[in-house]
Formats: C-alpha cells, sequence, structure tokens
C-alpha cells in the first residue's frame, strides 16, 4: 500500500484499546448520549516531548474514531508566568502531529466559575476554612497506616466559612496564612480524600487574569470543573493520577452540577530508554546549556525530533504500536528509531555522501573527462527515478572503505583487490600514495571500462561494492552525528552522555547543494540525514543524522 494511504488509515483505523473499550460500553448505554470529547491539557511550562505525543495522539484520534471532539486546554491555573513562547510552541507540535483541535481554551478563563463552585460547596456544608499552615495539615493528614485528626476548624458555621473565604478572595490574608479545604473523611483509606486543600491563597499575578485574584484553585479541584464545563466525557490522564480519581468523583458529584459528568480515565506515562521526559528537568538541561535549545536535536522533544528529521508520520506509528495500557513499562528507543527508518526508507532519495575521504586516482582514466552516470534515487521505489551523477579521474571514497591491511573477510578496497563502484566501473587498487608522515595521500587505480554498470558485463564477479564522490564537484558538508542524550554509567545510574554530539565533515555528490532546509535524504550505506533548519546556509550545509541504517530494534 502506498505510504501516504497507510498513514491517512491509521488516522481513522485506530487499534482498539482499554479506553476504547470503555467508550464503547458508553455508547452503548448512551451514557452520553452519542458524544465522544477528550481533551489534551498541557500546562504551558516547556516544550512538549514524546511522552505527551502519546497523551495528544490518544486523545485526539480517540475523538477521531468516534467522531467525536477534542479539545486544547491550557492547565495554567498556576499563577505561573506567561510564556507565549510556549504556548506557540504547544500549538505547532500538536499541528505538526497532523491533529486539530476543536476549541482553545485556558483554564483560568473558568476562574469565576471555580470560585461559584467553591461558594456552592461551602453553602452545602462541604467545603471549610482552615487556619492550619502546611506543615500542621501534613501532619493532621495521617499516614497510610494511620487515620488522620480533623482540624480544628473543621466545624465553622456555614455563614463563617463564606465570610472568611470571601475575605480571603479580598486579600485580607497572607500565603498560607488560610486555605479551603474540601470536607471528605479524614479517615479514608485513601489519602487523597482526607479533606484536601482546593484553593490556596498566592499574591500573584496571573499572565490572563492579572491581578483579579489572590486564591488559586488546586489541581485536583479545578481539572474535573474544566472538564464538566467543556462537556468532557472521557478525561484520560496518565496512571499518578488513579488515587486522585475518586476525589474528582467527590468534586463533580459534590456539586451534582452536571447531569453526565465527566470521568477520569488513567493509563501508564511512556518511559523511554535513554530518555528523560520531564519537562523540568529538560528545561534545566537549555538553561545550563547541556543542550543548544528546545529543539535541540538530541532533545525528545516534539520540536527536536522534529528538527532531527523525524516525521510525523513516523511518531504517530510509534504511538500506535507501544499501544495503550495500565502498566507501567519501559519502551525501547530502538522502536521509535525503527519506526522512522521504515518510514523514511520509501520516501527519501538516495545521495552518495563520503565521511574521512580517501583520495582515489584512476591512473587510466583521460585527465579531462567527465561522465555523468545515471544513479537511481531509491532502490526500493524505482518511480523515483534516477539522477545524474559526475565520475572522472579523481575521486574519493569512504574512510571505511578501504584497509591498506585488509581483515578477514573485508571485500572492500585494499592493494591488489577489485570492487564495483556503485553505478560505475570496477575498480583495481593498484598502490597506497603515502604523504612524508606516513598518512595516505590517494590510492592509485586502474577501471575497467568494460565494467560500465548496465552495461551487461558478466565477465567476471566481485565481491564488495562502495559508493564514491567525484573529487572535482564534491560539496563539502557538515554532519551532526548524535548519540544518546542520557546513558547509564557503570553502576547502571543515568547520566548525561559527554559524547551525544559530534561533527563531521564529509564530500557530497553536488546534487547535495541544493539541498533545502528540512530536506531529507539516504546517504548512501550511513543513514538518513535532514538538511538542518537553523545551521543550514547556502553556502555551507549542516546535516542532521536522523538515524544510522541498522536497526537494533528487536521485537
Ligand atoms: P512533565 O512532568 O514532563 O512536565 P506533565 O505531566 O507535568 O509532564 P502536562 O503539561 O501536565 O505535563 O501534561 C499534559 C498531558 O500530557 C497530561 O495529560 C499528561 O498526563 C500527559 N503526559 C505527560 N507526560 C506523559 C508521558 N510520559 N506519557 C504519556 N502522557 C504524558
Ligand atoms: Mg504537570
Amino acid at each position: 500500500m502506498d505510504k501516504k494511504v497507510r498513514s491517512e488509515a491509521a488516522e481513522t483505523q485506530t487499534a482498539s484499546n482499554f479506553i476504547h473499550n470503555i467508550i464503547d460500553k458508553d455508547l452503548e448505554t448512551q451514557k452520553y448520549g452519542d458524544r465522544v470529547y477528550t481533551r489534551f491539557p498541557p500546562e504551558p511550562n516547556g516544550y512538549l516531548h514524546i511522552g505527551h505525543a502519546k497523551s495528544i495522539c490518544l486523545n485526539f484520534s480517540t475523538a477521531q474514531k468516534y467522531g467525536g471532539k477534542c479539545n486544547l486546554r491550557y492547565d495554567d491555573t498556576n499563577p505561573i508566568k506567561e510564556d507565549m513562547e510556549y504556548v506557540d510552541s504547544i500549538e505547532e507540535d500538536v499541528k505538526w502531529l497532523g491533529f486539530q483541535w476543536d476549541k482553545r481554551l485556558w483554564a483560568s478563563d473558568y476562574f469565576d466559575k471555580m470560585y461559584e463552585a467553591a461558594v456552592d460547596l461551602i453553602k452545602k456544608g462541604k467545603a471549610f476554612v482552615c487556619d492550619l499552615n502546611a506543615e500542621q495539615i501534613r501532619e493532621y493528614r495521617g499516614t497510610l497506616k494511620e487515620p488522620g485528626k480533623e482540624s480544628p476548624y473543621r466545624n465553622r458555621s456555614i455563614e463563617e466559612n463564606l465570610a472568611l473565604f470571601e475575605e480571603m478572595r479580598d486579600g485580607k490574608y497572607a500565603d498560607g496564612e488560610k486555605v479551603l479545604r474540601a470536607k471528605i473523611d479524614m479517615a479514608s483509606p485513601n489519602i487523597n480524600l482526607r479533606d484536601p486543600v482546593i484553593y490556596r491563597i498566592a499574591h500573584t499575578s496571573h499572565h490572563n487574569t492579572g491581578d483579579k485574584w489572590c486564591i488559586y484553585p488546586m489541581y485536583d479541584f479545578a481539572h474535573p470543573i474544566e472538564d464538566a464545563i467543556e462537556g468532557i466525557t472521557h478525561s484520560i490522564c496518565t496512571l499518578e493520577f488513579e488515587d486522585h480519581r475518586p476525589l474528582y468523583e467527590w468534586v463533580l458529584h459534590a456539586l451534582g452540577w452536571w447531569e453526565a459528568p465527566p470521568q477520569q480515565i488513567e493509563f501508564a506515562r511512556l518511559n523511554l530508554t535513554n530518555t528523560v521526559m520531564s519537562k523540568r528537568y529538560l528545561k534545566a538541561m537549555v538553561e545550563d546549556g547541556t543542550v543548544e535549545s528546545w529543539d535541540d536535536p538530541r532533545m525528545p522533544t516534539i520540536a527536536g525530533l522534529r528538527r532531527r528529521g523525524y516525521t510525523p508520520e513516523a511518531v504517530r506509528d510509534f504511538c500506535e504500536r507501544i499501544g495503550v495500557s495500565k502498566a507501567n513499562s519501559l519502551v525501547d528507543i530502538a522502536l521509535l528509531e525503527h519506526c522512522v527508518r521504515e518510514d523514511l526508507k520509501s520516501k527519501v532519495q538516495s545521495r552518495n555522501v563520503v565521511e574521512n575521504p580517501i583520495k582515489i586516482v584512476l591512473t587510466n582514466y583521460p585527465e579531462d573527462k567527465t561522465e555523468e552516470l545515471e544513479i537511481e534515487n531509491n532502490k526500493e521505489v524505482p518511480e523515483m527515478g534516477s539522477r545524474k551523477v559526475p565520475f572522472s579521474r579523481e575521486l574519493y571514497v569512504d574512510g571505511e572503505d578501504f584497509m591498506e591491511v585488509p581483515v578477514k573477510k573485508y571485500f572492500r578496497l585494499f592493494p591488489g583487490n577489485e570492487v564495483r563502484f556503485k553505478g560505475a566501473y570496477f575498480i583495481t587498487c593498484n598502490e597506497v600514495i603515502k604523504n612524508e608522515d606516513g598518512s595516505i595521500k590517494e590510492l592509485h587505480c586502474t577501471y575497467d571500462p568494460e565494467t560500465k554498470s548496465g552495461s551487461g558485463f558478466e565477465g567476471r564477479k566481485v565481491k564488495g561494492t562502495i559508493h564514491w564522490v567525484d573529487a572535482r564537484t564534491a560539496v563539502k558538508i557538515k554532519i551532526r552525528q548524535y548519540d544518546y542524550l542520557m546513558i547509564e554509567d557503570e553502576n547502571g545510574e543515568n547520566i548525561i552522555n559527554p559524547n551525544s554530539l559530534k561533527e563531521i565533515e564529509a564530500y557530497a555528490e553536488p546534487a547535495v547543494a541544493g539541498a533545502e532546509p528540512g530536506e531529507r535524504f539516504q546517504f548512501f550505506r550511513h543513514g538518513y540525514y535532514i538538511a538542518d533548519t537553523k545551521l543550514s546556509t547556502d553556502t555551507e550545509k549542516v546535516f542532521n543524522r536522523i538515524v544510522d541504517l541498522k536497526s537494533s530494534w528487536k521485537k
């Protein structure tokens, strides 16, 4: 099947998972009628990473599968500093992955509604203002083995609570002096239900609401209300929130405002080998200069993957293959690499590029002659045609393709051996010419005109085929080779890899000079590469190695 068709099909024929099973049942019982409404709720405090991609794919493709809708909602109930850079990057990333939100919303737009909800809980005798400080609240909370102790402020009258809460809102108290708590059960085996704090005082400006508020709702109180206001049916989150689900349900039930309140469903977050996935940690690496930027091609951010050369199709395919489950696990990063190789192999053209070049002089080839040889662009996809590649007396081959003293089973170039120069001729290495310091200056070789590629020559066979670049027209390019940012030290501890970036120079066939920023190629026998969108100029092309050709992925 054509690649494009397959990726489009993937969007509509998402494989089933346990979340879809829940939705199927809800549709059967008409719990939400025919509605399936999800949301992706990032906190705009950093760039999104590959873990978020899993959540994005899950939320958006679930909505797609059921003809439903998915909102993009910024979870900005914390008065964090506005950073439009993050907001813009989030939108770019979601769109790049191929999804379109129904509505773009800000949780802070619901502050009035949340305040109203808090007042309603107080009126219902289900919330109270508490004067204990944070440390006391922690002490009173108890442990997993011991029940908590009720706050001495728990039995304040409704009137007193309403008045105090209003004073909190009006700025009468300092940060931490009072909080609003839900009145649930200090003996609950679930500590989240032991009268959790639902509103706190923070005299901090908010990027959206300015100084309108000096009290802010806590996540566990705010989130179910945000979902309910938007008519979300299935609120999908990661497993850490499983213990918070009873509180999510309590808030919605205690308010009783919504006929068919949303339900929270948890799935296991993505963990990847050699990868840290925490915005806070990634931010620190940007700030301390461990990496160049949020979109450094080594970063597991979506922006980093994009600049590295990953395609949205490959990332979506990866998210599809890892599936959705309730059990935490660690996914091998080799699977992600496998997905991008699979996607690119039939999409990109091949080019000849040599690293650690060794010069070849064909002593029996005319000095002033240049041939234009026709070389196929993609061996697996004949429709991708061919290109003309110059060939003349002086060429370069890859440093890896010559050994002065060959090891066993080495079929490439060595003195006395004949190999095929791909798309050209059979070449025999006759003599190694050295510099004064003993290093190799050039190899003197001869070509056999009878053996021209495509001529049907069957006289003899050679075992090695190597690629080459014409010396006179070669383009010098810079290649950035990446290794994992995180590796394990000898004790199995994750450490930052000090050698995650290696820059080398290479020679490329002339067609590479015209590469547009963002254009991808296979560099024959090396791997997949993309012309970097930030560093490439008209005069110097810089390529990121997306992935090499060898797969270490095993099912
Ligand atoms: P981080 O800890 O990296 O900052 P977060 O969970 O705080 O991540 P949010 O912006 O709050 O980041 O997350 C938005 C959504 O993405 C949430 O629904 C969250 O569950 C989901 N998400 C975050 N990390 C992962 C992950 N590794 N795998 C799957 N989903 C994730
Ligand atoms: Mg978060």
